[in-house]
């Protein structure tokens, strides 16, 4: 069960004056066979670093890598047939796609049959037939990403590194691109180690997504936990852009905590708030923007609309109210579109559900 096992990882760094950069701060990573795991963070937090230790491209400070039970840590890149899948494709532009696809091979020295087999099952997989003699300038950057896709299956690598390997493609091709990763590492088996800053794309992508902040990791489990079960104020802002108000709780019994908050009370189910909650305690309310309900005539609270943006099957409301801001989300179930207008005073209130 533990394929792939990161314990304790450290990464320093140094810059040019003498000062140390903790790049990646005491790591530690259980990953299975055929597991897709997803490091997910702000720009800065240690993912690129930490999947370059891994890759070999990187010597760790302190820690071990460990492949079915055997310490990597000295094992140079080249030895650990984990390719890597970067943002910038990073093809040959000099090679056509076939010759791109077949790289990897040729420095390994295969035979020539075994190459073109091999290339052209790649090809088909990522469904790039009849464009082996093209040339990487010629191909969208859709295309592209699957070129260097294909380059590192064709190694039939165990583990494939991805490094954000979406962001340079328009947001129809970056949905279209992560449903073929997804599907080919399924299909195949493949355990994947995928980096990201991008939220919907972790959540989509992903069995289990390990949130890091500051070079640490700060949360890990499936999409659906990380979503609603976040484990502190950064993960339920950076996955939900939860709305936080502060609060007081006024009365707590077995199935409900009661919060003062705004000069209101709001009743929230136990099972929606942490452990160790006491009558009296100063709290955080996080709530999403999907729960939250913004009504013309009555609601809980009032607010005006300071933003609103229709996007399709939802609309966004940014809300101004007595603290501050909230968003909103509202579903635009046919018939059911309020089309709140710039400027209109509303009300507002929690789904605690
Ligand atoms: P991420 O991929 O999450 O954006 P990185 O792993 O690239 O983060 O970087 C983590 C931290 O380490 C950042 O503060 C970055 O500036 C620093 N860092 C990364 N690479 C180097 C390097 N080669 N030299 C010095 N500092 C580095
Ligand atoms: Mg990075």
């Amino acid at each position: 069960n533990n394929y792939l096992q990161l314990n304790n990882l450290v990464k320093d760094f140094h810059d040019g004056r003498g000062n140390v950069v903790r790049a990646v701060d005491n790591i530690s990573l259980s990953i299975s066979k055929g597991e897709f795991v997803t490091l997910l963070g702000p720009s800065g937090c240690g993912k690129t670093t930490t999947l370059r230790m891994v890759a070999g491209f990187e010597v760790q400070t302190a820690g071990d890598i460990i492949l079915n039970d055997k310490k990597i840590n000295n094992v140079p890149a080249f030895d650990r047939n984990m390719p890597m899948v970067f943002q910038s494709y990073a093809l040959f532009p000099h090679l056509t796609i076939f010759e791109n696809i077949a790289y990897g091979l040729r420095i390994r020295k295969m035979p020539k049959d075994t190459i073109r087999n091999d290339v052209a099952m790649a090809a088909q997989m990522v469904n790039l037939v009849g464009l082996e003699n093209r040339y990487p300038g010629e191909l969208s950057g859709g295309q592209q990403q699957r070129v260097a896709l294909a380059r590192a299956l064709v190694l039939k690598p165990e583990i494939i590194l991805f490094d954000e390997p979406l962001s340079n493609l328009d947001a129809k091709l970056r949905i279209q691109t992560r449903t073929e990763i997804k599907r080919v590492q399924q299909l195949l088996g493949i355990t994947a180690l995928y980096v990201t800053h991008d939220q919907s794309e972790a959540l989509s992508i992903s069995d289990t997504i390990v949130i890091m902040h500051n070079g640490k990791i700060v949360q890990s489990g499936s999409p659906e936990d990380i979503y609603n079960h976040p484990a502190d104020p950064f993960v339920s802002d950076f996955i939900g852009n939860a709305n936080f108000f502060e609060g007081k709780i006024t009365e707590l019994d077995k199935s409900f905590v009661t919060v003062s908050l705004l000069g209101s009370e709001v009743r929230i189910p136990t099972a929606n708030a942490q452990e160790g909650l006491n009558t009296g305690d100063e709290v955080m309310l996080a709530i999403k923007p999907e729960a939250v309900e913004v009504q013309p005539d009555t609601g809980q609270f009032t607010g005006k609309i300071e933003v609103s943006s229709f996007l399709g099957a939802t609309t966004e409301y940014k809300v101004e109210y007595s603290d501050g801001f909230l968003t909103a989300i509202h579903p635009n179930t046919h018939g059911e579109v309020h089309n709140f207008r710039f400027g209109q005073d509303v009300h507002f209130s929690f789904k605690t559900d």
